[in-house]
């Protein structure tokens, strides 16, 4: 059965829950570094290897990253929580158990806007968010005889944010997390790398026949490292859970793997006892209490958002939703972008040279725009050279631009001025120059008299060589035509 054929039935119901590692310099309840790429095993301590006698000691880091994204979401923020153990025994969990948050997650509610499959903005409601801590990381398939255990991982603070039961298809979870990953990079909190691991996502499916007001047995799929592998392993689940209820069978509550290389799901483990966690407050570490004087801080130092940028720039700027979209994707853009509007009005002009010429010269260099050489200032003069129509378009971008790249110093009119760039309008000059081009290339000069358009062109780059780009094309134009008639 093919997708389409599967929705014209059933009805998928999909919820996501994310875990983002957090940006600390050390772990969740110890002093270790928390960083990635570490020598495996070399980032560990009794406290968290879970050694009998230690005592965990809470990094605050956590807990300001977590009100930073529940205001970022609009989510209520806990005032008075504490921690709990969620006991389960796995070889990468030397404790025994996982310091996280049951009853008092630090946020809940709250929602993310994102665009829908066809393209209208839709509000994904938050169920909750809460802190927890990492566990190692096991391999299986580095090592042919035996696993491998990596507790470097172990003990680094996660933030979970878990979505309500409310997308349709793989396409809006495919949104949703391009959004989360772009906001929880906007707030630095977390890097938001999917292929590493720092965030992960777990999703949950089921399919209900049309219509119907109760949702089918869900199933969970993990171990997607990439946005589209979300989208893919959500259409793969849903067309196989179609074939199972339609031969007549049951859905399973069971944890499934997706194989990226044949784009399947495979079961993992059933589900039935997994909620047995026996969850009790965690003993060792105190209750906190969150001032709304702290709340009121984290809030006032809250970076510009994409959103809020987003629909300045459709709003206010009256930028397209395709402009709009590419300026706020990374924050360093968007926040140059931010800067170079505080110096020109020309809205549209300066974000075709963000998306044009500093984006291809970023992505030919693999630089960051962090690095980029040009202070926004700059460009904002160049924007209003091409304005006041003191150079054209092709200088501006083809000379005055690589200059200033190589001379970032230096002032785009002077640049233009000391390389005689600057367009002229004078058409006595221009004819003088025109005229000598139709002496010197007779045959075309022939051609060109007797009606063949096309070798305008021929004729302005000639004229362009000649003045060094800096010839007003209109102007030119206008003299090409009226001399073919009078020379
Ligand atoms: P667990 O720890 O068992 O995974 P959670 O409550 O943390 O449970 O997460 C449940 C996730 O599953 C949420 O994202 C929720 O929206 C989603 N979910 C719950 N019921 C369904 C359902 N019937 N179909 C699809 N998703 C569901
Ligand atoms: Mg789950």
């Amino acid at each position: 059965m093919s997708l389409e054929e599967v929705l014209e039935k059933y009805e998928p119901v999909i919820g996501l829950e994310i875990h983002a590692q957090l940006l600390t310099n050390s772990k969740a309840y110890s002093r270790e570094a928390n960083e990635f790429g570490a020598v495996p095993n070399t980032n560990i301590s009794p406290i968290s290897l879970g050694h009998p006698g230690t005592l965990p000691k809470f990094n605050t880091k956590t807990l300001n990253y977590g009100i930073k994204l529940g205001l970022a979401c609009n989510s209520e923020i806990t005032r008075d929580m504490h921690f709990d153990r969620k006991n389960y025994f796995y070889p990468d969990l030397p404790k025994g158990y996982q310091i996280t948050q049951d009853k008092t997650p630090i946020c809940t509610g709250g929602f993310v806007l994102i665009k829908d499959a066809d393209g209208n903005e839709k509000s994904i409601e938050l169920t909750r968010i809460h802190m927890e801590e990492d566990s190692g990381k096991s391999s299986h398939d580095i090592d042919p005889f035996d696993s491998l255990i990596d507790l470097n991982r172990a003990g680094v603070p996660l933030l979970e944010i878990v979505t309500e039961p409310v997308f349709k298809n793989g396409k809006e979870a495919y949104n949703y997390l391009i959004e989360m990953r772009k906001l929880v990079r906007y707030l630095e909190i977390c890097d938001g790398n999917m292929e590493e691991g720092s965030m992960r996502c777990d999703v949950n499916v089921s399919i209900m026949p049309i219509g119907s007001k109760e949702f089918g047995q869900r199933v969970e799929v993990k171990n997607m490292n990439s946005i589209s592998n979300v989208e893919k392993a959500i259409e793969h689940e849903i067309v196989r859970l179609a074939g199972v209820l339609d031969n007549g069978e049951e859905v399973l509550q069971e944890t499934r793997n997706f194989d990226a290389n044949t784009g399947k799901t495979i079961a993992l483990r059933k589900k039935e006892d997994a909620h047995d966690y026996r969850y009790f407050p965690e003993p060792d570490l105190t209750a906190l209490h969150i001032t709304q004087d702290y709340i009121n801080e984290v809030k006032r130092n809250l970076p510009a958002l994409p959103n809020d940028l987003y629909k300045k720039y459709v709003s206010k700027l009256k930028l397209s939703d395709y402009d709009a979209t590419n300026l706020t994707d990374s924050k360093g853009i968007a926040l140059y972008f931010e800067e170079l509007i505080a110096h020109t009005k020309n809205f549209k002009a300066a974000a075709n040279w963000m998306m044009g010429s500093v984006k291809s010269y970023l992505n030919q260099n693999a630089l960051e725009i962090e690095d980029f050489p040009i202070a926004p200032e700059k460009l904002a003069e160049l924007i209003q050279l091409i304005e006041e129509e003191k150079i054209n378009n092709s200088v501006a971008t083809q000379k005055v631009f690589p200059f200033l790249l190589m001379n970032p110093e230096s002032n785009p009119i002077e640049i233009a001025e000391s390389n005689g760039w600057i367009t002229k309008t004078d058409s006595s000059e221009i004819e003088n120059v025109i005229i000598n081009i139709f002496k010197n290339n007779p045959n075309e000069f022939e051609r060109f008299k007797n009606g063949e358009k096309k070798l305008t062109g021929f004729f302005m780059g000639q004229v362009m060589r000649e003045m060094k780009g800096a010839a007003d094309p209109k102007t030119t134009t206008q003299l090409l035509n009226k001399l073919a008639n009078e020379v």
